[in-house]
């Protein structure tokens, strides 16, 4: 990718827009983390700072590991260039799984561009609590509750929406409610680089000087502000940068 196409997030970025963020996803009564890897992993650690549960207790993070990957012409019967998701690590339907049953769970990934590797894991963590679900030993249950009567609610943060036609939808068009989806920045089809994948941090951050991560206008975000939760950029009048 060319340098000129590159835009630079520094981990104070990323450690501000967590910050700012958590102000609203405090307000969802989110009682587990599940970090999409590797890129969800430190804003997952950094969003538990600034959240608690209802009872003040810290937030548990479970993490899952995918992978998205372009399926090459050999491999096809049709030629579809469509990209796939690989699972590197998962949640045990048994044990784990169980545990999201009955809980608001925010899934939190670095960015979301073509929404196939955010498709691909609130669906899948959706099918994999209902097979939990029903291998529950009967009498289960949470808070005096039946277990297998409690619904599992599904939310997103990411660091960076795309503003893009994407690949992916999400179940229940939860992008298009500002109660589940929330994207700390939207910003344009751009190469975002990450302070946990810089080699020289120092130069990381120069270059974060340079190029920085630019919101797109309040103006441009309508349609997707109707559509999803863009809360940094909705008042500024001009490309605001952060
Ligand atoms: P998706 O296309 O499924 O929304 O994004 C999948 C993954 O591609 C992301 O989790 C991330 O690891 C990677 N990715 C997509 N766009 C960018 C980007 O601009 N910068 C970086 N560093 N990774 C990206």
């Amino acid at each position: 990718m060319p340098e000129d196409q590159k835009h630079y997030a520094t981990y104070n970025d990323v450690h501000n827009l967590c910050k700012e963020s958590a102000k609203e996803l405090n307000q969802w009564g989110i009682n587990l983390i599940i970090a999409i890897g590797g890129g969800g992993y430190i804003p997952a650690r950094i969003l538990r700072s600034f959240m608690k549960k209802d009872d003040g207790s810290n937030i548990p993070i479970q993490a899952i590991g995918l992978s998205l990957y372009e399926r090459s012409a050999e491999d096809s019967v049709e030629e579809v260039p469509g990209t796939e998701v690989k699972r590197l690590q998962w949640l045990d339907v048994d044990s784990s799984m169980a545990n999201l049953i009955g809980k608001n769970v925010l899934i939190v990934d670095e960015v979301d561009d073509t929404r196939t590797t955010l498709k691909y894991a609130v669906e899948e963590l959706k099918k994999d609590v209902k097979v939990a679900k029903k291998q529950l030993p009967p009498g289960r249950s949470l808070n005096g509750k039946e277990k297998t009567n409690e619904e599992t609610k599904f939310h997103v943060f990411v660091l960076h929406n795309k503003k893009k036609e994407k690949k992916g939808e999400l179940p229940d068009k939860m992008d298009k409610d500002p109660k589940r989806y929330h994207a700390a920045v939207t910003t344009g089809d751009v190469w975002i680089c990450y302070p946990w994948e810089a080699e020289d941090i120092e130069k990381h951050d120069e270059l974060a000087k340079e190029s920085p991560i630019v919101a797109i206008p309040a103006a441009e975000t309508e349609s997707i502000t109707k559509e999803s939760s863009t809360t940094t950029v909705q008042e500024e009048p001009s490309p605001k940068v952060v």
